[in-house]
């Protein structure tokens, strides 16, 4: 493996980190303030749309989405990627900035891999250029849905149309009034084998029975503009071209979406760790406590050397993992994929802690980046699938691997 970036990586590094503290650090309390104040839910911040068109311009647009998609593409490899998402993952929300945010990359790219012609000039066309947002359906609160085979929300054909009666939850973005599109996966075909019962279908934000049960709050933080909902989706219809790739074909799908977007919510992760452990060296060498710098204290050296072991850790695997996506495919790499898919949100979430702790109060307030770090990567290892479930198949397929050897 080869540890150094290309020119055009590194060009692409310098230009990102630029940009980053011109236009991103810079604005991130007024960002926060907007968002949080009460009089501005469900509306976007106004200062968005300009930091969208200067990074579009900039050329840091739509860098996540992988070269095999040809004309889409601004053709990176997941390899080269990996470091450009990092540096956006140290602001939380940044990736929206440039167009590289969840959950509309898993769905640009299941319309760039699977979306029909006409789907991709409606749909994807919008998307890439930054214009409309989207939200991914599956989670349903009456099923265990680690286990994606229970998803029961039906999609049933009537005529030219099908339609869509269940009730999911846990969906992000959802609040967002640029959110224009939804991707529903449900169950088309119940007697079907296990892994075909479930379709994927578009359904526009705006369709009849489409319907917000409740706004649901994260550790009690509203995540607004985008949220988090109970959707109600009842006698929903919607033309029969707009099933995604074939009836029976949802669970393929939704497994082709997860895996990069797994990765790069990891990629992301080692960001706002690398962040949290350079916030905790500044604050541990600017206080003095019993007549010492904290930074002279051996147990926050230990912590500051145990949190660089981590996230080099983490790091190297990330990479690892991209690499074998880009040489092998997603299907090979799934191995990699599901071990930093453990480990990225588990190391971030404690290095963030470790940094909470460092801060003394400070920690816990929106005051530094470390406490949002500690929240979001705290989630993570629920979001695209529990920790458990990676496990679980991580370790089948070791089993599998070297009892055959
Ligand atoms: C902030 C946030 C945002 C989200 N955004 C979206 C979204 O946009 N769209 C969407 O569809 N979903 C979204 N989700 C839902 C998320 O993907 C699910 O919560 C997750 O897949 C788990 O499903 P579940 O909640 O039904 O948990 P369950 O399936 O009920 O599992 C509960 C727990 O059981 C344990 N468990 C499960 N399987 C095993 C096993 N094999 N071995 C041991 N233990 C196991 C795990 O600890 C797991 O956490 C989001 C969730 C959160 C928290």
């Amino acid at each position: 493996m080869n540890f150094d970036h290309s020119d055009k990586v590194r060009g692409l590094i310098d230009k990102l980190e630029a940009f980053m503290a011109e236009h991103v650090y810079p604005i991130e309390h007024e960002f926060h303030a907007w968002n949080n104040d009460p009089a501005n839910l469900w509306k976007r911040w106004p200062g968005i749309e300009p930091i969208k068109a200067k990074a579009r311009a900039a050329g840091l647009w739509n860098l996540f989405l992988p070269h095999e998609y040809g004309e889409f593409s601004p053709g990176l490899t997941n390899l080269e990627y990996a470091p450009l998402a990092e540096i956006m993952g140290r602001s939380p929300h940044a990736s929206e900035f440039f167009n590289c945010s969840a959950p509309d990359t898993g769905n640009m790219e299941v319309l760039a891999k699977f979306g029909s012609p006409e789907q991709q000039k409606r749909w994807l066309k919008p998307l890439l250029a930054g214009e409309i947002r989207s939200v991914y359906l599956m989670t349903e609160p009456a099923v265990a849905s680690s286990d994606a085979t229970n998803v029961s929300t039906s999609i049933v054909r009537d005529g030219d149309d099908y339609v869509i009666n269940g009730v999911k939850w846990w969906i992000s973005g959802i609040m967002d009034p640029n959110a224009e599109l939804l991707i529903v996966m449900g169950k088309s075909n119940p007697d079907g084998p296990r892994h075909q019962q479930h379709s994927t279908i578009i359904v526009p934000r705006n369709t009849p029975g489409v319907r917000v049960v409740r706004t649901m709050r994260v550790f009690s933080n509203a995540n607004s503009p985008g949220g988090e909902a109970e959707v109600a989706l009842e006698n929903v219809r919607v033309p029969a071209s707009n099933l995604i790739l074939g009836e029976g074909r949802g669970f393929e799908i939704a497994q082709g979406r997860l895996g990069p977007g797994r990765i790069h919510h990891c990629m992301r992760s080692i960001g706002q760790a690398q962040r949290s452990l350079e916030a905790m060296a500044k604050r541990a060498d600017s206080r003095v406590a019993f007549g010492k710098k904290l930074s002279e204290q051996g147990s926050i050296r230990q912590d500051v050397a145990r949190s660089f072991c981590e996230i080099e850790m983490a790091r190297l695997l990330t990479l690892k993992a991209a690499d074998a996506m880009d040489k092998y495919g997603n299907k090979v790499a799934a191995d990699l994929i599901a071990a930093i898919k453990v480990v990225a949100p588990q190391m971030a979430q404690t290095v963030a802690d470790r940094a909470i702790q460092v801060h003394g109060g400070m920690g816990v307030c929106e005051d530094t980046s470390v406490a949002e770090a500690f929240t979001l990567n705290r989630y993570l290892r629920i979001a695209d699938g529990p920790d458990e479930v990676h496990m679980n198949q991580l370790g089948r397929l070791k089993i599998k691997q070297y009892t055959q050897a």
